[in-house]
């Protein structure tokens, strides 16, 4: 199956029909780009009394199977990455050795992935282009040219992928956030310039299909958090996401208001924080203690920031909830705050963490029971696609990034916009974009591995 001048295809291997593991072919004139290459999580299978979660022997770590490109690495012409979540970087270090491609991505994401190739000793093989927002690089018969959206992480880009055979509008993972607080916003007319030019498909992020309205902006998270800040008496706990640079930023100056010192419990946390540092995302305000001294401070002095809002095992929160946290113990009266909503599939987990917590007669605020909201979505709800639909003006929508669901109804959504044709199909569907639209149904095998012991293995 080698794609011709003429055509321009689509290939999900990872991504589509589900949230988690994207991975992204494109097709043209004898060659693959791939965009995305991430890893997903496995369902938890039993929760024991305990809170611990139970995978039944599944590897921890998944991701698509790229066999179909792995058999022809010679013609992958590069692999580009949209942004820094893990479910579309997190594969590159376990995928790599297979694929043996450069990779384009911006510095946030750049700095993120130079940590992870670092542990598997493959910082010095693997080929990194850092690219600015704005700017294009030919790969191949494709040029990309990187386009500035707002998502919950650091420099999120979108991509206009063009071909001698057409053109493709390629969304990634996206909300429309007027006051993102960090990196780069985004701007209306970058959509309707692509309006202009011509739009054969736009393959497009449908988490939120089936969400009415608009999502909330970062900015109006401040007030939601300060005032359940403001009333704790004792420590606070706020748990997030590592990667939202831009909570970290709305918690830091809450410390400041509020006469608390920040610190930061947890790797991923750290990690993502120095990564902001280094690219030159971190607002020089926003002062962190060293984790080890939040135990001698006052307890109205204390605000940390803690990784495990998903109730996962071994995360700074479940320590602290366990009382085998190094750095403090948590006491009753203290408040722990989750700033972050529960991913499917982790409801048991994160509800065995909270009643754990309240045992200790610790205060606990989700994002479900506060007064006003204290955690944003990254992901655009049906009036941000409509927006979206009306700027860029496709031939073709192509929902992906979601269940069969979510991308059924966003299929509806950018008919009723005055799309002319929307494709829904699921990973190892062949979406022909040019000469002639269709779909070719499971041409190309797709399934999961994992990593274990240290090696990749078929995941049933
Ligand atoms: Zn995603
Ligand atoms: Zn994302």
């Amino acid at each position: 199956m080698i794609p011709e001048q003429p055509d321009l295809w689509f290939l999900p291997l990872g991504g589509t029909g589900e949230i988690g593991m994207n991975l992204n072919l494109y097709g043209h004139d004898g060659a693959w780009l791939m965009v995305d290459c991430g890893v997903t999580f496995p369902k938890p299978g039993r929760i024991a009394a305990d809170g611990t979660v139970h995978h039944r022997g599944e590897p921890p770590v998944q991701m698509a199977d790229p066999a179909f490109i792995a058999d022809r690495r010679d013609r992958l012409a590069g692999l580009v990455i949209t942004h820094a979540h893990e479910d579309h970087v997190g594969a590159v270090p376990y995928l790599w050795p297979l694929l043996q491609c450069p990779i384009y991505t911006s510095r946030f994401t750049a700095e993120i992935l130079r940590r992870k190739l670092a542990e598997f000793d493959l910082l010095h093989r693997v080929p990194i282009i850092e690219v600015e927002t704005g700017q294009s690089k030919q790969i191949g018969p494709f040029s990309v040219q990187w386009l500035a959206l707002t998502h919950s992480i650091p420099d999120p880009n979108a991509l206009m992928i063009r071909t001698a055979a057409g053109n493709i509008f390629h969304s990634g993972d996206w909300k429309l956030d007027e006051q993102p607080l960090v990196g780069h916003g985004y701007s209306p007319k970058t959509f309707t310039d692509l309006a202009e030019e011509g739009v054969n498909a736009m393959v497009c992020d449908s988490t939120n299909a089936t969400v009415s309205g608009h999502s909330v902006s970062e900015a109006t998270l401040h007030a939601g958090l300060l005032q359940a800040i403001r009333s704790a008496e004792g420590r606070v706990v706020v748990t997030c996401f590592g990667s939202n640079i831009a909570r970290l930023h709305t918690l830091a100056s809450i410390a400041r208001e509020t006469g608390r010192y920040m610190g930061l419990l947890g790797r991923s946390l750290i990690n993502m924080s120095g990564a902001a540092r280094a690219a030159g995302l971190w607002d020089s305000a926003d002062q962190l203690i060293n984790p080890g001294h939040l135990g001698y401070l006052p307890r109205d002095e204390v605000l940390a920031v803690a990784t495990g809002s998903q109730g996962e095992p071994r995360t700074a929160l479940r320590r602290l909830a366990t009382g085998t946290h190094p750095d403090f113990e948590l006491e009753a009266g203290d408040t722990v705050i989750f700033s972050a909503r529960a991913i499917p599939g982790n409801e048991e987990s994160i509800k065995a963490l909270v009643n754990r917590l309240k045992e200790l007669g610790v205060r606990v605020i989700t994002a479900e029971d506060a007064d006003l909201p204290i955690h944003a979505s990254g992901h655009p709800a049906q009036e941000e696609l409509e927006l979206m639909y009306k700027w860029v003006k496709p031939a073709i929508a192509i929902p992906v990034h979601g269940e069969a669901e979510h991308m059924e109804t966003h299929a509806d959504i950018a008919k009723a916009t005055g799309v002319p044709r929307a494709m829904v199909g699921r990973n190892g569907d062949l979406f022909m974009i040019r000469p002639v639209p269709g779909i070719r149904r499971q041409v190309v095998e797709t399934g999961r591995l994992g990593w274990q012991k240290e090696g990749l293995v078929r995941v049933e």
